[in-house]
């Protein structure tokens, strides 16, 4: 059975990829990798569909039993890939999308030389900071914290194969969306109807 594609999406933290993200997943061939963090549950997020809140501790027993695909510190807190659901879905036959900053996707690309690396990054770091304040969730130090990370991870755009810059968010996501449809058009996920086409 063909096995689903991995998509890595990364962008500093503020810069609509979320909003993007939610856009993308409409439709049902894709399934988002909920992720792991030990991070306080922002009002409005759901245990279980935007992360899964774990304590320190769990977190840590996790990542003991090799449950994480990859793992990371961020701003003091810990986010993790849950091994098994990606793993499940990718032999599945269903394309994967894993939403996750920039040192956990260099150990994907490592893990898996084959998955797509997409980068969303602002059109610049004062409409960064401005959206990080509408936002209203963050403490001014935090949001000074995110925006110095940002320029960190904005460094690294560099290695990823597509950079969206989400200066409007219809255009960007008509982006993401024609880099999705061109990695399935590629040669290599073709093979099976060229097959078929030529089978006697
Ligand atoms: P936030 O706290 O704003 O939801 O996320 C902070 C950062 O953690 C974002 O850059 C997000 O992409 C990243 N992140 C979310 N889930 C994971 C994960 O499973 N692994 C890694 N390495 N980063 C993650």
């Amino acid at each position: 059975m063909k096995k689903g594609r991995l998509f890595v999406v990364s962008g500093p933290s503020g810069c609509g990829k979320g909003t993007i993200l939610q856009e993308i997943l409409q439709d049902p061939d894709l399934y988002f990798s909920v992720s792991a963090t030990t991070r306080q549950m922002r009002p409005g997020e759901v245990d279980g569909v935007n992360y899964r809140f774990l304590s320190n501790e769990k977190f840590e027993e996790l990542i003991a039993e090799d449950g994480f695909l990859e793992y990371a510190g961020y701003c003091d807190h810990y986010y993790g890939t849950l091994r098994q659901p990606v793993e499940e879905h990718l032999q599945a036959g269903q394309n994967v999308i894993l939403e996750i900053e920039v040192v956990g996707a260099k150990k994907i690309r490592e893990k898996c030389p084959d998955a797509i690396f997409l980068f969303i990054m602002p059109p610049s770091l004062s409409e960064l900071e401005r959206r990080l304040r509408k936002r209203g969730t963050e403490t001014e130090e935090v949001v000074q914290q995110r925006v110095s990370q940002a320029a960190r991870e904005i460094q690294c755009a560099d290695s990823y194969d597509y950079v969206v810059v989400n200066a409007e968010l219809e255009q960007a996501v008509a982006e993401v969306h024609a880099i999705l449809h061109s990695e399935t058009c590629k040669n290599q996920n073709k093979k099976e109807i060229i097959r078929e086409v030529l089978k006697k």
